[in-house]
């Protein structure tokens, strides 16, 4: 499901969707939304200071590597633990498209959602930080 652009966006409609709407404004590190606006100069682009010198530490690092604009170093650990949680999703994800093809009853449904939104917990809150050292 792809919001319209202008809708009134949920948070979970944004995190349903495969990208973030190209009119809500994110943090250019964590992708978060960006809290309120400033009322006066340049628009916000990191949700916080600390954001802001994380990300220029990861694109100073990428440069003294020779790496590219838009590459990012990112710690072999936090890319396998990102694809374990996902691994855990997927395989959630298809137990519930079987189960609920033959659901019959409300406490199908509802167990089959438990089942969906343990997995997803494990996604909850994670941030894929790049390396900086
Ligand atoms: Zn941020």
């Amino acid at each position: 499901m792809v919001p319209e652009r202008g809708s009134n966006l949920r948070r979970t409609d944004a995190a349903l969707s495969n990208q973030v709407p190209e009119d809500l404004a994110v943090c250019e590190y964590c992708r978060r939304p960006l809290p309120g606006k400033k009322s006066t100069g340049r628009p916000r682009k990191f949700c916080s200071d600390s954001h802001r010198q994380r990300a220029y530490e990861a694109r100073r690092r990428a440069a003294g590597l020779g790496l590219g604009d838009g590459t990012v170093v990112v710690r072999e650990e936090v890319l396998r633990d990102l694809h374990d949680r996902l691994y855990v999703l997927e395989a959630a994800l298809e137990d519930v498209c079987q189960d609920t093809a033959s659901a019959r009853t409300a406490g199908d449904y509802r167990a089959a959602l438990a089942h969906l939104m343990e997995a997803a917990t494990g996604l909850a809150g994670l941030v894929v930080e790049p390396a900086t050292g």
